[in-house]
């Protein structure tokens, strides 16, 4: 557990920072449309910028100056709504922040909160579960929330709070979450089918029980990845670094490698919560273990 929560300490103190790091953008919708099957998937910003690279203070400054100059990469915080014949389903939910373009972005997408049905998340991070509240209420009055057994088994657990102060705030607003959507929450496991063509696959390392998202419509699919890229322009290339955010640095870097092999070679589109907008690309191998991003925006 000890070893865990320096990582953790680490964790709570870079959400928090990476609000201010994320320096606003170029004034744009953050919202953006796609078709995937008989799916329409809406990218929608939590919020725009960019990430400050000294959360990979772990790595080889050499590296990382090379692949990204300036010490800044363009990132983000992604939403995807999901929207098709039968419901609403919404892939996590943002900070939600007060200056969120979460709300804005829905309602540009023509789409009422209260007829969001079912909303997956990814993780309890703040920057993934912030946004579920509006005014200490539900931002989102209708919809059932789904969460890894694992991951809110950890967020709720008294001895993972005590063990690590430093991240209070987060297992703080967890709790709150969990509580203000009680009787709408329930939890699954790797594996299990949630909706009508979404699997929950295993992506543990982020966070304990971190979870991607496989969705498959009329033969198409997409893969929602969650975090396990923070910086597109250097976890590409290198897909062995990790962020300070991730808390099981030991499991974060082979999941990467996993679900990003997994979509490389099924040719699966990805959409990741921290890519640049709109967050939705395509991979594929590229020199040596690393990979190739191909981004869906402009
Ligand atoms: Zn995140």
């Amino acid at each position: 557990m000890f070893h865990l929560s320096a990582f953790v300490a680490a964790a709570i103190l870079a959400t928090v920072v990476l609000v201010g790091r994320l320096d606003a953008g170029e004034p744009a919708d953050g919202v953006q449309k796609f078709l995937v099957g008989g799916a329409t998937i809406w990218a929608i910003a939590d919020s725009m910028g960019d990430r400050d690279m000294g959360v990979f203070a772990g790595a080889d400054p050499e590296v990382v100056r090379r692949y990204v100059p300036s010490g800044r990469a363009p990132s983000a915080i992604m939403v995807f709504v999901i929207q098709r014949e039968g419901g609403i389903v919404m892939i996590d939910a943002g900070l939600g922040a007060e200056a969120s373009r979460l709300p804005p972005g829905l309602t540009r997408a023509g789409i009422d909160p209260a007829r969001i049905d079912l909303i997956l998340i990814t993780h309890m991070h703040a920057d993934h579960i912030g946004g579920l509240l509006r005014d200490g209420g539900k931002a989102f009055p209708n919809a059932a929330v789904r969460i890894g057994r694992i991951e809110r088994d950890f967020w709720l657990n008294d001895q993972a709070m005590a063990a690590d102060p430093s991240r209070r705030t987060n297992f703080e607003l967890a709790r709150q979450v969990a509580s203000v959507y009680s009787g709408a929450v329930g939890v699954f496991e790797f594996g299990d089918r949630l909706a009508d063509g979404i699997e929950a696959v295993d992506a543990a390392g982020h966070t304990p029980g971190h979870t991607a998202f496989l969705l498959e419509s009329g033969g198409e699919k997409i893969f929602f990845v969650g975090d396990i890229v923070h910086a597109a322009a250097l976890q590409f290339p290198r897909p062995g670094l990790n962020a300070r955010y991730d808390m099981i640095p030991g499991q974060a870097g082979p999941a990467r490698l996993r679900l990003l092999e997994r979509a490389a070679q099924d040719k699966l589109p990805i959409a990741g919560a921290h890519l640049p907008f709109p967050g939705i690309g395509d991979v594929a191998k590229g020199e040596g273990e690393g990979f190739v991003y191909r981004s869906w925006g402009e």
